[in-house]
């Protein structure tokens, strides 16, 4: 039977002495007695008690030694720990009360171990969220001392996380709004928003969000949250821009129709000679508002998200052909002649009706913009991975300070030309959406007076 008690182990090996030493005295007495010597009886005694000292001395020794090695095995361990270092663990265990306290070591060591892997997984985690935030994110201390600074930070102010960090706020970071912000949100406890302007390297707009961190409830530092917001300003001046000139679009013709039916109404209908000019200029009117209400949609529809282009082989030659052969009228007018010059075997895969709609708007504005007895010749050049198609016109060609702009929706170098000539100020840019939705690019080059070569690149 294993005895699992240290000190159960100490009381009998005692006992187990004391005892020896009882039966070796009595032995000898008993036998001295018969002597009945004193001499003998005080020498047995002596004796038996020096046996029963060297006796406990030897067990007490192995006792001892048998306790002592491994509490000093533990307190070795228990130094590593303190170290920091969590991995050993305690492998010859007494079944006693030392063997408990071994185990319970091993278990606080496992469990330490666990959370620090538990606490350093959450903290990779947190880097590494801090660290790919399209969001600058700054942390100063209660005196304005730049705690942390993640690499959007860097981006934005073009400075180094090793040189910020450590520095006080407007030291590393010269932005007097944003040290404002941080002071007020170190004194106010309360979250504060700001916009704010940046005029250098190029003019950006952020959003500057500061909120007092808090430590056993008085304010320990700050915490800062910048979020460049210029395209989003960009987007609503854009959309802004472009409900004020559809509204314009849309109310000039609006605005005639209602005039010319205003003087029919108030007696021109019986004016024999002009009446039917009204109603002429009424219906050309009316068709301008259906091109742009055309329009308007298919641009709604080009850049909504659900849109789908339907990819079919086509020979492009024969798509351009049927193009042409639809500006008959105008060419003829105009007396403008047109080159297919496109191969015969150029074979595309594309969405048939949309890049119908491309050479369509392109070849509209080659002859709208044209002059009389000008020419136009349509092209192509192919690489292994792109097909490249020029429209080059002979016509008035397009200032350069207006070629960056005139992709965009209702741009137009002669607003009266453009609408004289039943253009809507948005034939380009249906082209340039219908190109990128196949992930193609558009562009111009033209020399004012001399003409205007657009080109647009197709993937094969
Ligand atoms: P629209 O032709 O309806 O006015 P677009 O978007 O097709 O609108 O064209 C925008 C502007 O670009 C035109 O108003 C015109 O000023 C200019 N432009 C387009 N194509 C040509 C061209 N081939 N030659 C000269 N200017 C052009």
């Amino acid at each position: 039977m294993k005895i699992r008690s240290f000190k159960l182990k100490l009381i009998l090996s005692y006992a187990f002495v004391i005892l020896a030493s009882f039966g070796f005295i009595a032995f000898f007495l008993d036998k001295n007695l018969e002597q009945n010597s004193l001499w003998q009886v005080r020498k047995t005694i002596i004796f038996g008690l020096l046996f029963a000292l060297g006796f406990a001395f030897i067990l007490g020794s192995f006792v001892a030694g048998a306790t002592i090695s491994p509490i000093k095995r533990m307190i070795n361990i228990s130094r590593k720990y303190s170290q920091g270092d969590f991995s050993r663990r305690i492998i010859r265990q007494p079944k006693d009360e030392i063997g408990e306290l071994a185990a319970t070591l091993n278990k606080m060591a496992q469990d330490i171990e666990d959370k620090i892997k538990e606490i350093e997984a959450q903290n990779q985690k947190l880097t590494a969220i801090f660290s790919s935030m399209i969001e600058g994110v700054i942390v100063v201390d209660g005196q304005s001392y730049i705690i942390s600074v993640n690499p959007a930070i860097e981006k934005i102010f073009g400075i180094l996380k090793k040189d910020a960090e450590g520095k006080i706020f407007l030291q590393a970071i010269r932005n007097n709004d944003i040290d404002e912000i941080i002071s007020a949100a170190l004194k106010n406890k309360k979250p504060l928003s700001r916009e704010i302007t940046l005029a250098y390297p190029v003019r950006r707009i952020f959003e500057v969000n500061a909120a007092a961190i808090f430590t056993n409830g008085a304010i320990s530092g700050c915490l800062v949250v910048i979020h460049d917001i210029t395209e989003i300003r960009r987007l609503e001046v854009v959309r802004s821009d472009f409900v004020a000139n559809v509204s314009h679009e849309l109310k000039t013709p609006l605005t005639s129709i209602k005039g010319f039916v205003e003087t029919l109404l108030e007696g021109a209908l019986e004016d024999k000679e002009n009446n039917r000019n009204f109603l002429r200029i009424i219906m050309e009117h009316a068709d301008r508002l259906n091109v742009l209400v055309d329009d308007l949609l298919s641009l709604a529809h080009l850049e909504s998200k659900e849109i789908t282009i339907e990819k079919k082989e086509f020979n492009l030659r024969g798509q351009l052909e049927e193009v042409i052969f639809g500006f008959s009228s105008q060419l003829k007018k105009k007396n403008v002649e047109i080159e297919n010059e496109l191969a015969e075997n150029i074979l595309l895969t594309a969405d048939k009706n949309r890049i119908q709609q491309v050479f369509t708007n392109l070849i509209d504005n080659a002859i709208k913009f044209n002059k009389e007895n000008g020419s136009v010749r349509v092209y192509g050049q192919e690489s292994d991975n792109n097909l490249k198609i020029f429209v080059e016109d002979t016509g008035v060609g397009i200032p350069e300070k207006d070629i960056p702009r005139i992709f965009e929706r209702f741009y137009r170098v002669d607003k009266a030309r453009s609408r004289a000539l039943g253009g809507t100020g948005l034939g380009l840019s249906i082209v340039k959406h219908i190109v990128e939705l196949h992930n193609g690019s558009v562009g111009v080059e033209s020399t004012e007076g001399f003409g205007s070569k657009f080109w647009f690149i197709l993937p094969k």
